[in-house]
C-alpha cells in the first residue's frame, strides 16, 4: 500500500506538522487547512498547490 506524506517544514515553515493520506487531493486539502489555521494562508492558488505537490513524499507501507 502506498501512503503519501507531506511535511510543513518542507514548505519553508519551522513546524513539525505532517499530513498523511492515500490521495493527493486529500493530502493537499489537509496541508492547506493547516496552512490556513497556523500560517495565515489566505488563498490556495495554483502556485501554492504546485509547491505542495513537489514536496509530497511517497512511502510504501
Ligand atoms: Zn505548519
Amino acid at each position: 500500500m502506498v501512503k503519501l506524506t507531506i511535511e510543513c517544514r518542507d514548505l519553508g515553515n519551522d513546524c513539525d506538522f505532517q499530513a498523511k493520506s492515500n490521495y493527493v487531493d486529500d493530502l493537499i486539502y489537509k496541508i492547506a487547512e493547516h496552512l490556513y489555521v497556523k500560517h495565515g494562508l489566505t488563498q490556495l492558488n495554483d502556485e501554492i498547490k504546485d509547491r505542495i505537490k513537489w514536496k509530497i513524499k511517497v512511502k510504501n507501507i
